[in-house]
């Protein structure tokens, strides 16, 4: 098989440093696109995947929020050509399982399924690599089936659009589908990361008529008001109180978590009104137990939910968002407060774990 050897970032075992590394490219097979990157997201999934907190094969290469330009297409695939802008979908789903026949196609049963065909190897010593989150983003270049590939919307340029893949997505869809916010509603997002910002941007397109953000730093206020929130609250004992207290003792309709860390979810939950919503996007680990007392479950009245890459459907999803950013309601520029490069990631890892910084991205 011809093989091309291209820059990756991969994670040789959970747990052990980030290596830059040449890698060995297939070419693509029958149902595949050979993807040139111009830019990838850095987030917390792939932090999440590095150290296990979500499990995949490893060794893999990382990464998954991305968009860039097609170079070759394999047999069979012809609503693709060289030159194509694209963005990379890391859940594609297969359209024939229960979840996608009820229109859940976030939540599609058979989604890894193709990319796991897809076999990069180290370039040094032939190591097998698997795909991060099935599109490898962190490289020069990648493979991938043809359903991991969105069209890049017009107007948009493909380091913006990167960011559409994971963080826009997620947090739109977090408002618009998940807690489907309506105008006028109050809304608190906990955790202005990528995602959060992302989640503040969209409450401000829904019409929020209050947008609190919530985070342990102090430094992110601006970039917070910057897309879209009113308030500003530094997470801590209180943050609940203070939150009811900005909303006339009731508390938001829509409290948005954003970390995944069982304290954060429960005070969300605590800073929803009787009746709201709690939605949660972050992803935290089996050790973050959260509990409620069942007379609470009554008296509040509220709903709590889960939501996967914003339960939406990106093939419907991506000309909405571009129709946002075209308008100028959406600024994915606000979102990324750091450009690097891939042997920038590391660095990117760890102000992460210091809960510093909005996106940090690739720039290829
Ligand atoms: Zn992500
Ligand atoms: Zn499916």
């Amino acid at each position: 098989m011809a093989v091309r050897a291209v820059r990756a970032v991969v994670v040789p075992a959970v747990g052990a440093p980030l290596e830059i590394t040449g890698i060995d490219l297939p070419d693509p097979g029958p149902g595949q696109v050979r993807i040139r990157l111009a830019a990838a997201g850095v987030c917390h999934s792939d932090l999440s995947l590095s150290d296990g907190t979500l499990r995949v094969p490893v060794p893999a290469v990382l990464g998954h929020e991305g968009a860039g330009t097609v170079v070759t297409v394999g047999e069979g695939v012809t609503h693709l050509a060289p030159g194509d802008g694209v963005v990379l979908n890391w859940a594609p789903s297969c359209g024939t399982c229960h979840p996608c026949s009820l229109g859940e196609v976030w939540l599609c049963a058979d989604a890894l399924s193709g990319a796991a065909d897809v076999h990069a190897h180290r370039a040094d010593d032939g190591t097998g690599l698997h795909p991060g989150l099935n599109v490898a983003a962190f490289a020069e270049e990648t493979v991938v089936p043809a359903s991991c590939v969105l069209p890049a919307p017009d107007g948009v340029p493909l380091t913006d659009a990167a960011l559409l893949g994971c963080a826009v997505l997620t947090g739109y869809g977090a408002v618009h589908h998940a807690a489907k916010v309506r105008p006028g509603e109050t809304v608190a997002v906990f955790g202005v990361g990528g995602v959060g910002l992302a989640t503040l941007q969209a409450a401000r397109i829904a019409g929020a008529s209050k947008i609190v953000a919530v985070d342990v730093s102090p430094e992110k206020e601006e970039l917070a008001r910057a897309a879209g929130a009113t308030d500003y609250v530094l997470a801590s004992d209180t943050t609940a109180r203070e939150i009811r207290a900005l909303t006339g003792k009731q508390g938001v309709d829509v409290a948005v978590e954003c970390v995944g860390r069982a304290v954060t979810i429960r005070t969300a939950w605590e800073s929803t009104r009787r009746g709201g919503r709690t939605t949660v996007v972050g992803i935290g680990g089996k050790d973050q137990q959260v509990t409620f007392n069942a007379l609470e479950i009554f008296h509040w009245g509220r709903t709590l939910s889960g939501c996967v890459y914003g339960n939406a459907n990106p093939a419907e999803d991506l000309p909405v968002l571009a129709e946002h950013i075209r308008a100028g309601r959406l600024d994915l520029g606000a979102l990324v407060t750091e450009h690097i490069a891939l042997d920038g990631i590391p660095a990117a890892f760890e102000n992460m774990r210091a809960g510093k910084g909005g996106r940090a991205l690739v720039v290829f």
